[in-house]
């Protein structure tokens, strides 16, 4: 059984702390958004936080986040796919998933497309875009961005919100801002290049979210610092 009180101070504090870190880095107090990572975290815990009016959700893998989002039903929440989204999954989690962080082929994007257009909608999506050498293997090379947005914004199944990346982790959170600020350029070159407006920059999670803040995201996607101590 989740810690209801627990849950509530910890979102009291996130949200209290993605304030403080937006004033402080001189934009309005809600100028960040923030997605509420599910991920590994069971049905009760997510309508929980639904009932403290959470309404974006995040999950990365399809196995997971699918299954969950169908059985909760929850009315007039956005589900963010987060995590490395294979082609062949693309028909099961569109349905289901108003916005996808991690769109990072031509290939990919075409299938998402495709599938967008059959169910007669648009899916909001990030390029992620790899800033670092040390997070894997997930993420667009930055030398193939200009060409997937251009890609990307003639495709009428897709909207084309912005770029997403994640930071190596550190000790020291400060350190992760030169990889923000990166993704911060990168969108400022290739939306200048391209013509294409990319506004919104999806970066920083629970150990990194003030520096992303700094260095200018628009939306941050936090699971640990809100399920700290609330999952029994
Ligand atoms: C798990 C995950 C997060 C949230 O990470 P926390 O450290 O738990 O806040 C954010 N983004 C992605 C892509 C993730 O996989």
């Amino acid at each position: 059984m989740a810690d209801l009180a627990r849950l509530r101070e910890n979102l009291a504090s996130v949200r209290g702390r993605i304030r403080a870190a937006s004033r402080a880095s001189g934009r309005s107090e809600d100028a960040v958004r923030h997605v509420a990572v599910t991920k590994t975290v069971d049905a009760d815990a997510v309508r929980a936080l639904y009932d403290l009016r959470e309404r974006d959700f995040g999950e990365s893998r399809a196995q997971e986040g699918v299954p969950k989002a169908e059985a909760l039903g929850l009315p007039a929440v956005r589900w963010h796919f987060i995590g490395h989204l294979q082609r062949r999954k693309v028909k099961r989690v569109l349905p289901l998933f108003g916005a996808v962080h991690s769109l990072d082929s031509l290939l990919l994007a075409e299938e998402m497309d495709r599938t967008a257009r059959q169910l007669e909608r648009t899916v909001d999506v990030f390029i992620e875009v790899k800033t670092s050498e040390e997070t894997g293997k997930t993420g667009l090379d930055p030398k193939l961005l200009p060409e997937l947005v251009e890609a990307v914004s003639k495709m009428e199944g897709l909207c084309l919100q912005g770029l997403m990346t994640m930071a190596p982790f550190f000790e020291e959170p400060v350190k992760t801002r030169p990889y923000f600020a990166r993704l911060r350029g990168l969108k400022d070159e290739v939306s200048r290049r391209t013509g294409v407006a990319l506004p919104e920059l999806s970066m920083g999670m629970t150990n990194d979210f003030e520096a992303a803040i700094a260095e200018g995201a628009t939306v941050v996607r936090i699971g640990t610092a809100l399920f700290q101590g609330v999952l029994g």
